[in-house]
């Protein structure tokens, strides 16, 4: 069941017009710690695989991890990683989000070290599309392999969680070109006088989700497939948790604007908040695709604050 979430504090495309092409739809998951099955979209949830396809492994060399709280980096050597399940989604739960033909699945999984050789610095996900009727009538994959002690660095590792896909309408925050914002620079700035919030906070959420833009917490960085063409964004995960604009009115101190986990927090509900992943300092980790290549090119980025 989707969230409800507030009313934007104002309509971004409604009191300045330029917004209303920049208008995308995304679909926030809301991931909230409990125990899905195979047959379930999700977040860190045991995955739909067929018995018949190995478990994907990761065997980079230069595997590292960085410990609680710390941001040193240090070597681990196992040879060869299990990679974890990150995320599920059924076609049936995110109308939203566009399956190729004849598919109605998607699954995200990475290994849950650092790797030196990546780019982005962090995990190396990697995506399955499949049909679920198939996939069943196939055969299942019992228990999935799982990273040992020592094989996972446990900030990447989502732990179990549903989801409630929401979706919601994003405009462009770091994305918005540098001529456009100057231009409407005083118009964003008579906003926030009258509603107080900054375009930034109600234009983008930086929350796990579909589609939509980026909330870059660092300058965009829109990756391009090897045919030149510019990707889409396709997830964003993160550890962040909902917070203003994007806080569903369920979890809400009644009758205020704060969030009920606040102090005094009800640990039942704030222990189940989010996937406890902690990407580079609370920032995220971008997926993107190409729909143009037949293949289905992925590639990822990551920022952090
Ligand atoms: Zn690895
Ligand atoms: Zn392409």
């Amino acid at each position: 069941m989707p969230r409800t979430i507030p009313e934007p504090p104002f309509e971004l495309s409604a009191l300045i017009p330029e917004f209303a092409d920049l208008a995308r739809e995304t679909t926030l998951l809301y991931p909230r710690s409990g125990n899905p099955g195979v047959e379930q979209s999700s977040m860190g949830g045991p995955l739909l695989w067929p018995a018949d396809e190995p478990w994907p492994y990761c065997d980079q060399p230069g595997h590292w991890t960085c410990g609680p709280g710390s941001s040193a980096w240090e070597k681990v050597t196992p040879e060869t990683v299990p990679m974890v399940p990150v995320i599920q989604l059924f076609a049936r739960d995110v109308p939203g989000l566009s399956f190729p033909p004849g598919k109605d699945v998607v699954q995200l999984v990475w290994c849950a070290l650092l790797h030196e050789q990546d780019p982005a610095g962090v995990v190396l996900p990697r995506m399955y599309w499949r049909n679920e009727a198939e996939t069943v009538a196939a055969g299942l994959l019992g228990d999935a392999p799982a990273p040992d002690e020592g094989e996972y660095d446990e900030d990447l590792i989502p732990r179990p969680c549903t989801v409630c896909p929401t979706p919601a309408v994003e405009y462009p925050q770091r994305d918005l070109p540098e001529g456009l914002l100057q231009a409407l620079l005083p118009r964003l700035e008579e906003l926030e006088e009258r509603y107080g919030f900054w375009y930034s906070e109600v234009a983008c959420a930086l929350q796990n989700k579909v589609g939509g833009y980026p909330a870059w917490t660092q300058s965009p960085d829109w990756p391009h497939c090897s045919q030149g063409h510019r990707m889409e964004h396709l997830f964003s995960i993160t550890g962040e948790v909902a917070y203003g604009r994007w806080l569903p009115l369920d979890e809400h101190r009644p009758g205020t604007a704060q969030p009920i986990w606040d102090a005094p927090a009800d640990p039942e509900i704030f222990d189940a908040i989010g996937p406890e992943l902690e990407i580079g300092d609370a920032g995220g980790l971008y997926v993107f695709l190409c729909r143009r290549c037949p293949d289905l090119p992925y590639a990822h980025r990551s920022d952090c604050h």
